[in-house]
This record gives structure tokens, C-alpha cells and sequence, in this order.
């Protein structure tokens, strides 16, 4: 349930309805708004009586959520999220372009592709320290030698950097180097990992499950939130199907709907979905017409040379002609 505050409402008032909240069992959580505030009943076991709360003074509403999300929907919270990573903002209506290789191979390798993407207009770095692999004999990641690349690049170039933390055991080092913790789509239900990226410091881009509904995403974002860290980008990187003309099948209407169903930023990766170069700069236009508030694009100097991912890897000329294409499309929505 969402406890609606009058504007005028006092402290007083706010706290007399969290103590009732909390007298009840269930957690309060006031979410300041514009220009009242709400008070998110968690953890309640069964339907609650919205009259108990509107007998309270500065009570305006008492809303049933009834979405098994809670703090990741706009019924809790209907102004959208924007997040911000460095100078960079993600979801105030300006396209965020994130780019980079799958994986980091060398510092070299690193500072010539950020290098070549800041130059075309790329907000924000990427590339895989941790690589989650298919096959344990293909190339894992440098790890923290990865993650030091990383910091190398900010340095270097100034774009604040994302990254995935495969696991738990990681998570304190990936947090450290980078500015954003990337959950991959592997781990999206991993609880106690969603549990950790709850406590962070730094903003979580969550990945869509291979084969993860939207309200297994929304929860999976859910826990974070209630973790206590609100900073969520949502990532739609495809899902499985029983198409094989690419690697996953790009799911656009997801992007509606999320919107719709929460205030959390959602961008598109299309290079995971497509797999192959040749879709990445349709989806991408296809990904900004439907309103992602950003795109993730894997970019390699020399693709054939690509330690991961280099099929679906773009030639820096086409990260160019990506970013002139969507660059018109976003202009006309
Ligand atoms: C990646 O971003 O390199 C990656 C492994 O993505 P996903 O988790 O979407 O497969
Ligand atoms: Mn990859």
C-alpha cells in the first residue's frame, strides 16, 4: 500500500503514520516527492484496510499497490528516475550512449577504442573484467587487471566506466574501480548477488534474464531497491527464442512497457541480442524510436581480433555511423 501525504502534512503527522506502519509488523518507507510525500508499506502479510490510514491527520490517500513490485513502480513513485554517473544522466530525456569492447583485453587495446568512441560521441565506457563465458576454455576476463584498465580510461578520457560483477566474491573490487556495477543477464535472479547490489554505493545497469519475464525483471530490481539502493538502470539485451537468425531476439515492446510500469531508467543493448554486426545499427535506430533512454553498444578496434564477442562487434566507423543515424531519430521524437 501507498500512504498518499497532504502537502501541508508535518513531520509529525509523517511519523505518526510510519510508527502505525510499523506497529503493524510491516516496514515504512517514506519516499519524498515533488511536493508531498509518500509512504511505501512494505512487508505486510495479506491485504491491509486502506480506512485505517485515512483516519490519520495529513492523510490524503491510502492507494493499494497491487503490482507485486512495489518500489520500482510508479504507482510508488510516479516521477521518473534519473540517475546520474559522473556528468552523465540517464533518463532525463537525453540519449545516453554507453560503448565499448565485451571484454577488456589490454590497456592498449582499451585506451584506443575509448579513445575512438569519446571522439564519436560516447558518454560512458564498457568492458568486461569478469566475463560470464558459455565455455570455461574461452577467454574468462583479466580480472582485477581489467578493472585497473578501467580506471586507466576514466582517467585517460574522463567517461565514467561499467562493468560487470560476476559474483558475490567480487563485488567489493568491481565496486571500487568502477561507476557502474553491471548485474549480467545470467545473474539476474541471483538473489543473494541483487542482495549485495542492494547495498552498494554505486548505480546498478541490471541486464534482462535470458528468458526472464518483465515482472521477473521489475522484481529482480525490486530487491535492489530494497536493499536500500534506488540508483537502477534496466538493460533489455534480448531473450531467447526459438528464432536463430540472430543470437536473441531483440524485445522492443519491453521498453513501453517498462516505462509504463516503472520509474526506472531502461536502455538497450542490442549488440547482445543481435550477435551479428549487421543488426546492430537497425535495432539501435529501432531501440531509440521506441524510447530507451540509452544504448549499449560493444565496439572493437580490430573485431576479428576480439577475445569475445567479436561477431557483434562494430568497426569504430560504424559506431560513427550508428551515432549519426540515431542522433536524427532521437532529434525527431
Ligand atoms: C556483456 O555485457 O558483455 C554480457 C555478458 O552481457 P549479457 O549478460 O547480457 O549476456
Ligand atoms: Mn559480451
Amino acid at each position: 500500500m501507498l500512504i498518499v501525504m497532504n502537502k501541508q502534512a508535518t513531520p509529525s503527522q509523517i511519523d505518526a503514520v510510519v510508527a502505525a506502519i510499523e506497529a503493524k509488523g510491516c516496514t515504512a518507507r517514506p519516499i519524498p516527492g515533488g511536493d508531498r510525500v509518500a509512504i511505501g508499506v512494505l512487508n505486510n502479510k495479506g491485504a491491509m484496510a486502506t480506512s485505517f490510514f485515512m483516519e490519520f491527520p495529513g492523510v490524503k490517500d491510502a492507494i493499494p499497490v497491487t503490482k507485486p513490485y512495489k518500489l520500482v513502480s510508479r504507482e510508488f513513485q510516479s516521477e521518473s528516475t534519473v540517475i546520474q554517473v559522473g556528468n552523465v544522466m540517464i533518463g532525463n530525456g537525453h540519449l545516453v550512449l554507453i560503448a565499448g569492447p565485451c571484454a577488456l583485453e589490454s590497456e592498449k587495446q582499451a585506451l584506443t577504442i575509448a579513445g575512438m568512441v569519446r571522439k564519436t560521441g560516447a558518454q560512458m565506457f564498457r568492458g568486461g573484467a569478469f566475463k560470464p563465458r558459455t565455455s570455461p576454455y574461452s577467454f574468462q576476463g583479466l580480472g582485477e587487471e581489467g578493472l585497473k584498465i578501467l580506471a586507466r580510461v576514466r582517467e585517460e578520457t574522463g567517461m565514467p566506466v561499467v562493468t560487470e560483477a560476476m559474483d558475490h566474491e567480487v563485488f567489493d573490487l568491481v565496486e571500487a574501480y568502477s561507476d557502474v556495477v553491471q548485474i549480467g543477464a545470467r545473474n539476474m535472479q541471483n538473489y543473494s548477488l541483487l542482495r549485495r547490489a542492494g547495498r552498494a554505493e554505486k548505480p546498478i545497469l541490471l541486464k534482462r534474464g535470458l528468458s526472464a519475464t518483465i515482472e521477473e525483471w521489475l522484481m529482480a530490481a525490486e530487491y535492489i531497491l530494497e536493499g536500500g539502493n534506488s540508483q537502477v538502470i534496466l538493460c533489455e539485451r534480448g531473450v531467447r527464442t526459438f528464432a536463430h537468425h540472430s543470437r536473441n531476439t531483440l524485445d522492443l515492446s519491453a521498453i513501453p512497457v517498462v516505462t509504463k510500469e516503472s520509474h526506472l531508467p531502461v536502455i538497450i543493448d542490442p549488440s547482445h541480442a543481435a550477435g551479428r554486426r549487421d543488426q546492430v545499427i537497425p535495432l539501435s535506430r529501432a531501440a531509440v524510436a521506441v524510447g530507451a533512454h540509452g544504448l549499449m553498444i560493444v565496439v572493437h578496434n580490430v573485431p576479428e581480433e576480439a577475445l569475445s564477442d567479436g561477431a557483434q562487434s562494430l568497426y569504430p566507423e560504424q559506431f560513427e555511423e550508428l551515432f549519426n543515424q540515431v542522433r536524427s531519430i532521437y532529434e525527431v521524437f
